[in-house]
């Protein structure tokens, strides 16, 4: 499952929705001048664990068009590796097209995130 949404809610939603179906789920967001790509796995940390507040976008830039292809770009190359990779590793992937700088962050499960919580009741 892609995000190709432009808000937390329906993010939310779709990460419970991949929780419970037991099904990758590949999240991608541009704010201003930055990019986000994690790749949500089944029993693996979810994007409430890592976002566990609603982060909604700033409508100060929008959503700048080559932003939002580049952000895409690595959300399905995130997609490939884990289709062809057998230690694919999720990870938190920012980028930051003002200094056009991608950073790789490792991410974990948090013992109190509601979403994942649920599906283990
Ligand atoms: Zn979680």
């Amino acid at each position: 499952m892609f995000d190709a949404t432009d808000n937390f809610s329906s993010r939310y939603f779709l990460n419970s929705i991949a929780i419970e179906k037991e099904v990758p789920f590949f999240h991608a967001a541009v704010s201003n001048y930055q990019g986000q790509v994690l790749a949500v796995l089944p029993g693996r940390p979810c994007l409430k664990c890592v976002f566990p507040e609603a982060k909604e976008l700033s409508r100060e830039v929008g959503a700048v068009p080559s932003f939002v292809q580049e952000t895409s770009s690595v959300q399905v190359n995130e997609f490939i590796k884990y289709l062809t990779e057998d230690d694919f590793e999720p990870s938190l992937i920012t980028l930051d097209f003002k200094e056009n700088v991608l950073e790789r962050s490792g991410v974990s499960k948090r013992k109190d995130c509601p979403q994942c919580q649920k599906k283990s009741d």
